[in-house]
């Protein structure tokens, strides 16, 4: 069993359509794949219909971006109700907050000297609703200002760098409950993937644990070696899941191919378990795994 939880489509700052995602997985080998763009679940319904096609499980998820501590922390949600209006309501404002300062970003790059408008980020962004950073790289490549989006972070669009603009996150402790309530379970995603135990020290992981979270992602490419053994200590001692993926965005970023990090078959269906003990507990209708 090959299982890779943590990957996003166009629907996001991924470079696939669901489908092509879908297909791409299964051409990898993959027997379960975890679907999980950021703040939207756009891409569920054409990858449901895709997974049934081709044959793979598809568990439906997100990536919802919140602040804790004053940091900013990716929380994966898995097979959550994504009509629940509260979540609703908070995915809302994320991808308002995110694409209400795409013109601000714009502007400073303007200032800087770069012809580019906010047209070429709407074509950059093919219509998704989490508009955002990576799209207005993807015009600042289609432009020919820089090669690649990881250059476009590094030059313009990272903190301290001059085209950066702050944004809206949601409080990470009460969007856990939110997804909790929705009938889904939650995972840290890459929770030291800046700056490694300091991103998020291991007592407060502790803290979250207490409030229901499921598990962490431990494999991931953004861990070095010695965070990834760590982090396998402290979710045992804690008893979370541990989950390992790709964060594969299509060739929007490097060195994340499908099935580059996987989750282990008892580690998954813990967290599948622990999915449909949430939904049981939430009276709603959750999606559960496709296939
Ligand atoms: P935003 O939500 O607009 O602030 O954009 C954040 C997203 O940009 C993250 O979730 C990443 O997927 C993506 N991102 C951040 N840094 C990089 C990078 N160096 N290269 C490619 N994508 C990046
Ligand atoms: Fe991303
Ligand atoms: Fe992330
Ligand atoms: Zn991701």
């Amino acid at each position: 069993m090959r299982i890779d939880l943590h990957t996003h489509t166009r629907a996001s700052d991924g470079t696939q359509t669901a489908e092509e995602l879908v297909r791409a997985a299964k051409a990898a080998g993959l027997d379960v794949l975890g679907l999980t763009d950021h703040d939207t679940a756009e891409a569920w319904e054409p990858a449901e219909r895709a997974a049934e096609e081709v044959g793979i499980a598809l568990v439906r998820g997100m990536e919802i971006s919140t602040r804790h501590l004053g940091r900013g922390v990716h929380l994966l949600a898995y097979l959550p109700d994504p009509t629940y209006p509260p979540l609703v309501a908070q995915l809302r404002k994320i991808l308002d907050g995110r694409s209400s300062r795409v013109p601000a970003i714009v502007e400073r790059l303007q200032e800087a000297g770069i012809g580019i408008d906010l047209a070429d980020v709407r074509r950059a962004a093919h219509g998704t609703a989490a508009t955002g950073r990576p799209h207005v790289a993807d015009a600042l490549v289609s432009l020919g200002v820089v090669p690649d989006r990881s250059t476009a972070f590094r030059q313009y669009l990272n903190p301290g760098r001059p085209a950066y603009v702050n944004r809206y996150a949601a409080p990470l402790v009460e969007t856990m409950r939110v997804v909790i309530e929705s009938g889904g379970v939650t995972v840290l995603a890459h929770p030291w993937g800046r700056h490694g135990p300091d991103s998020l020290p291991p007592d407060a992981i502790a803290e979250l644990a207490g409030l229901g979270l499921a598990g962490l992602e431990v494999d991931h490419q953004d861990h070095r070696p010695e965070d990834r053994q760590r982090l396998r200590e402290i979710a045992e001692t804690l008893s979370l899941v541990v989950t390992g993926s790709s964060d594969h965005h299509g060739l929007g970023k490097h060195d994340h191919e499908l099935g580059c990090n996987t989750t282990a078959p008892d580690q998954y269906e813990r967290l599948i378990a622990l999915a449909e003990a949430s939904a049981a507990r939430s009276g709603r209708e959750t999606p559960g795994v496709v296939g």
